[in-house]
């Protein structure tokens, strides 16, 4: 169903990203690769892929200075023809009490998080807008639903990422533009790598499926709301995170 179609996956060189570029990639889906930094781990992504059979290319982008973005976006349209789907998927933590958190830290977490998310789906709506249709799937997270004590920049910029969804589904629904997020709870990943062995299972208790989430469980669901199956769902979040918040 997806075959033949191009996306451009933020953040796509490893954890989440990378999982969500190889479900693509078997489904058939051309990628753009957007990496911040490591350009050999995205070269590895891209090879990967292609070995998926797809054509795929890396751009080093970050999606908080719109120039980048631009020029990203232009390059994948120019090398495509068209932009199909949309992964806003680039994100950061910088965790610290609120009494500690500098604004440095609540700066830059909302810079990646929430606006590099609403410059990525700016700078592609022209495009998909052109082609009557479009998919957008952000990557939000279980605690802009819940809160998290030590998260206030983090939970902050993912409520907002869950408010960026809905507003843009209704904007854009006329044009056949659909616009979703996943709200992933504790995904196994560099990023929560970090969790002492108390965290860890602290964390383990308060998920019914008693189990940390694998990134391919959050892939599968994203290309569920990139293809046809969903094509009368806009505006949602879904939530992939073992039962952990109800
Ligand atoms: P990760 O740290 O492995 O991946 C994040 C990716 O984003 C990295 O490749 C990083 O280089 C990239 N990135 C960071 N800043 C960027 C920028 N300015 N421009 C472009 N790319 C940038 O973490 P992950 O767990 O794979 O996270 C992926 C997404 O899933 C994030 O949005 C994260 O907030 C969200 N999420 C993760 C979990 C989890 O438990 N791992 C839970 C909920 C939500």
């Amino acid at each position: 169903m997806l075959k033949g179609k191009n996306a451009l996956i933020t953040g796509a060189s490893r954890g989440i990203g990378r999982a969500i570029a190889l479900e693509l990639a078997k489904n058939g889906v051309n990628l753009v690769i957007n990496y911040a930094g490591n350009e050999a781990k995205a070269q590895s992504v891209v090879e990967e892929v292609e070995q998926l059979g797809v054509k795929a290319f890396k751009v080093q982008a970050d999606v908080a200075n719109e120039t980048e973005v631009k020029a990203m976006i232009k390059e994948a349209i120019n090398e495509f023809g068209s932009l199909d789907i949309l992964v806003n998927n680039a994100g950061i933590t910088k965790d610290n009490l609120l009494m500690r958190m500098k604004e440095e830290e609540f700066d830059q977490v909302i810079n990646t998080n929430l606006k590099g998310a609403f410059i990525c789906t700016k700078a592609v709506t022209r495009q998909m807008m052109k082609q009557k249709a479009g998919r957008i799937i952000n990557v939000a997270s279980i605690v802009g639903v819940s809160g998290n004590p030590g998260q206030a920049n983090y939970v902050a910029a993912k409520a907002g990422v869950i408010g960026l969804t809905k507003s843009t589904a209704k904007e854009l629904a006329s044009r056949n533009i659909l616009v979703n997020a996943v709200a992933p709870g504790f995904i196994a990943t560099d990023m929560t790598d970090v969790m002492t062995e108390e965290q860890r299972e602290r964390t383990l208790a308060m998920i019914p499926l008693a189990a940390l989430g694998k990134p391919e469980d959050v892939a599968r669901v994203v290309r569920f709301l990139a293809s046809e199956d969903a094509n009368y769902i806009t505006g949602q979040t879904i939530h992939i995170d073992g039962g952990m918040v109800m």
